[in-house]
């Protein structure tokens, strides 16, 4: 039996959220580490938190339930999307 949360985007950290947009376009730990500039023990630490807030346990689950909860948690804002920015 899962136990399952909701955990809407905003409640993720802007740097949780960009690792978030990079898991769902599929990326690696290793290639997220990369286009962020950090170590990717730094990218494991914010994926365990990630999960942590999801309930989730797996990259497998976490596609699961972002798919579940893209709606509801308004991850369809990070699903594909280039981030929105200011109309300069
Ligand atoms: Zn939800």
């Amino acid at each position: 039996m899962s136990r399952e949360s909701h955990a809407e985007i905003w409640e993720f950290t802007p740097r949780q959220r960009e690792v978030v947009r990079r898991l769902l376009r599929g990326l690696a730990p290793k290639q997220i580490a990369l286009t962020l500039n950090v170590d990717v023990r730094t990218i494991y630490w914010h994926v365990e938190n990630i999960y942590r807030l999801a309930g989730v346990h797996s990259v497998g689950e976490f596609f699961a339930w972002a798919h579940r909860h893209r709606e509801c948690c308004g991850l369809e804002l990070v699903w594909d999307e280039p981030p929105r920015r200011a109309a300069g």
